[in-house]
């Protein structure tokens, strides 16, 4: 999945009745981890060569608790569950390829990729992004409502 793909999880876990109900601040974390999965592992392995591929050191579940804990530590226990909820739907939105879920305890076959863009992926998550972001404001104004 691509940035548009994993900010339209982002923003429809937004919806959920912790961040409606919570401070607006926790949408911070949310969205930080929404993105922060692919910001490190591709810099990592796309502009440092360091590893073969962008999935490793933040797609697996110890970095997803790991850094929920830190952000709890950070943003407070309410901000770690949300950078949790961020993290983890990244991880399942990416879940259609490979995602080394128990790495580093488990050896995967990584294989050499590339960052690439794929222009009707890119356009159909911006549509996805673009048709979730519209439903969360209408049931913001229908909310509003009641
Ligand atoms: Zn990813």
């Amino acid at each position: 999945m691509q940035i548009p793909g994993h900010l339209a999880v982002a923003v429809a876990e937004s919806n959920l009745p912790m961040f409606q109900r919570g401070p607006r601040r926790l949408l911070i974390p949310l969205f930080l981890a929404s993105l922060f999965p692919d910001i490190v592992d591709k810099s990592i392995g796309y502009i440092f060569h360091a590893m073969p591929n962008g999935r490793h050191f933040a797609h697996n579940l110890f970095s997803l608790l790991g850094l929920s804990l830190l952000a709890g530590l950070i943003f407070g226990p309410a901000g770690g569950w949300a950078w949790f909820c961020g993290h983890l739907g990244h991880l399942l939105a990416d879940s259609g390829r490979m995602v080394p879920w128990f790495f580093p305890l488990k050896k995967y076959p990584f294989q050499k990729g590339r960052l690439k863009f794929d222009p009707i992926q890119l356009l159909q998550e911006t549509v996805i992004l673009l048709l979730v972001l519209i439903f969360s404001r209408k049931r913001d104004f229908f909310h509003k409502r009641d």
